[in-house]
C-alpha cells in the first residue's frame, strides 16, 4: 500500500458536526475541487449534509488541468443542476466570476425578496474542500483582507466572522477543511499526485511510478518532451523507465530524487497539463 491517509474517526466526526452547525447559516454551499481530480477531491459526505442548499463546485487549478476534461466536468455538474466554475485562482478571476455563475441558482430567493419589498441581503457561503485544493487563495482573491470583516452575527459560533466580497456576497471566514475519500488506492494514489495528501504519509518513488503509468498511457507526448524520451523507451516497464528518466536528468542512479523531481514536474506543468479523473469514474464507483 503505497499511501496511508491520516485522518481518524475522530476528526471525520468534528468535521462534519462543524460542516453541519455552519450549514445552516449559509444560502450556498463553494465546494472547492482540484480541476486535475474533480472526482477523487469531492468529499464524499458534504452531498449529503448539504442536500437541500444549492451548490456551486469551483474547480481550481484550471490552468494545471486538461482543459478538454474540465469542460466535461463542468458539464457533469450543471447536468446535476450546480453551479459550477473553473478557476486559476492565482490567475484573472474575481468575485464577478462568482456571482455570474450562481446567479441562476440564487433567482429564486431575490425575486422572493424583491416581492416582499425587502432590500436583497448579501448571499452568504461557505467554502469547503480537501487539503490544498486552494480554499485560502480563493478566499483571499473574494475577500479584501482589511476591510473585509462583518463582525459577528447572532447565530454564528464564537470566533466566526463573515467576511465581505463585495456587496452582494459574504463568506463564513474559516474554510472548511474535508477528508478526502480515501477507501480506495487508485485515488489515494490520485490525491498524492495532486498534492492533497501531505508528502511525508507516502514513498515518492510510488507516486511518481504511478504517474509515470498514467503519462505514458494518458499524455506520452509530455513525457518525451520533458525527459527526453524516445516512443520505444515509452513501452518499458515502469520501473525501468524510472530508471532511464533518472539518468536523464542527471541524477545516476538516485531514484528517489529523481522521483520527487518529476512528481513536482506533473504539479507545476513542467509535464502536463493533466486530469485524473474522468466521467467514468463516477459509473465505476
Ligand atoms: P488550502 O489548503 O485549500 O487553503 O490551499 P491553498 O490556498 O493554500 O493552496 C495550496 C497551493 O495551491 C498553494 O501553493 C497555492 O498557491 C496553489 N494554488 C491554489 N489555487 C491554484 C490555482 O488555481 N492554480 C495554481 N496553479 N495553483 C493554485
Amino acid at each position: 500500500m503505497a499511501v496511508t491517509i491520516q485522518w481518524f474517526p475522530g476528526h471525520m466526526a468534528k468535521a462534519i458536526r462543524e460542516f453541519e452547525e455552519n450549514i445552516s447559516l449559509v444560502d450556498i454551499v463553494f465546494e472547492l475541487v482540484d480541476a486535475r481530480a474533480p472526482y477523487s477531491t469531492l468529499n464524499p459526505e458534504i452531498a449529503r449534509i448539504s442536500a437541500n442548499k444549492p451548490h456551486l463546485y469551483i474547480l481550481t487549478k484550471r490552468d494545471l488541468a486538461d482543459e478538454k476534461l474540465t469542460r466535461q466536468w463542468l458539464n457533469y455538474f450543471h447536468s446535476q443542476n450546480s453551479a459550477a466554475i473553473a478557476v486559476d485562482a492565482k490567475g484573472k478571476f474575481g468575485v464577478k466570476d462568482i456571482l455570474t455563475a450562481i446567479n441562476p441558482l440564487l433567482k429564486d430567493k431575490l425575486e422572493r425578496e424583491l416581492a416582499k419589498g425587502m432590500k436583497p441581503r448579501p448571499i452568504r457561503a461557505i467554502a469547503v474542500g480537501v487539503p490544498n485544493v486552494g480554499k485560502s487563495t480563493v478566499l483571499n482573491r473574494l475577500v479584501k483582507r482589511r476591510a473585509a470583516q462583518v463582525g459577528n452575527r447572532p447565530g454564528v459560533t464564537k470566533g466566526q466572522q463573515w467576511l465581505k466580497a463585495d456587496n452582494h456576497l459574504e463568506l463564513l471566514d474559516t474554510p472548511g477543511i474535508l477528508w478526502p475519500k480515501f477507501q480506495d488506492q487508485l485515488i489515494a494514489d490520485k490525491l498524492a499526485l495532486t498534492g492533497a495528501i501531505k508528502d511525508s504519509v507516502y514513498h515518492s518513488d510510488d507516486i511518481a511510478l504511478f504517474g509515470l503509468e498514467y503519462f505514458v498511457a494518458h499524455y506520452p507526448q509530455a513525457l518525451q518532451e520533458r525527459y527526453k524520451l524516445t516512443e520505444e523507451d515509452l513501452e518499458l516497464p515502469t520501473a525501468d523507465l524510472l530508471l532511464l528518466i533518472t539518468k536523464n536528468i542527471g541524477m545516476r542512479d538516485d531514484y528517489e530524487r529523481a522521483s520527487n523531481r518529476i512528481i513536482l514536474d506533473m504539479r507545476s506543468k513542467k509535464v502536463g497539463p493533466f486530469t485524473l479523473d474522468t466521467l467514468e469514474d463516477i459509473d465505476n464507483e
